[in-house]
């Protein structure tokens, strides 16, 4: 059961529009609405988990399955070549805004390190 008052839950339920761009059993792949790279998509599970630390053993399949989606996305965004930065930030010391676990995948520009 989505949570309604989580925005990305109503993203999933589709009750909030988003510029999706692709969905596999149990993620959905959207763009970042205030993108910080020239390809800027977010990863999520449809489930609602808010952060990477409530992450379970039992979940740990379905993590893998998003680093292989969002692999998948940065090939179709040709991003193979020039290298591409995934991201997950947990809790808001790390910049997380959204309480549902997402990945950010960026690319398509020259990355800096360490990130601010
Ligand atoms: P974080 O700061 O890691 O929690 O990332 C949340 C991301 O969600 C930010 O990069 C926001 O720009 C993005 N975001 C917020 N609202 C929306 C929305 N309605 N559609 C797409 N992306 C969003
Ligand atoms: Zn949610």
């Amino acid at each position: 059961m989505g949570d309604s008052n989580c925005l990305f839950c109503r993203i999933a339920s589709r009750q909030v529009k988003a510029d999706i761009v692709g969905e596999e059993e149990g993620l959905l792949a959207f763009k970042d609405s205030h993108p910080q790279a020239p390809t800027h998509l977010l990863v999520i599970p449809t489930e609602h988990f808010p952060t990477l630390a409530d992450v379970t053993p039992a979940q740990t399949q379905l993590l893998g399955s998003a680093i292989q989606f969002a692999n998948r996305l940065a090939r179709q965004y040709q991003l193979s070549e020039s290298g591409y930065r995934v991201v997950f930030n947990c809790g808001s010391g790390a910049g997380q805004s959204v309480f549902h676990l997402h990945l950010h995948l960026l690319g398509g520009r020259p990355m800096r390190w360490p990130p601010g």
